[in-house]
């Protein structure tokens, strides 16, 4: 008896990337398994401050 699956498992993209300000989902990507990824989404209020370079000294 042999169990005919195909070894190319098809990607799906369960993790996915969640802004930790307003919690929108930013993106997805391809993992194995469910993973919740926390970064900034393009929205001014939501993105560090603190950003290197951005300092008007
Ligand atoms: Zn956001």
């Amino acid at each position: 008896m042999t169990v005919n699956q195909p070894s190319a498992k098809k990607e799906l993209d369960l993790g996915v990337i969640v802004c930790k300000h307003c919690s929108q989902v930013i993106g997805t990507l391809p993992t194995n398994g469910y993973k919740k990824i926390y970064g900034f989404c393009m929205d001014k209020d939501c993105r560090p401050k603190d950003e290197a370079g951005l300092r008007g000294n």
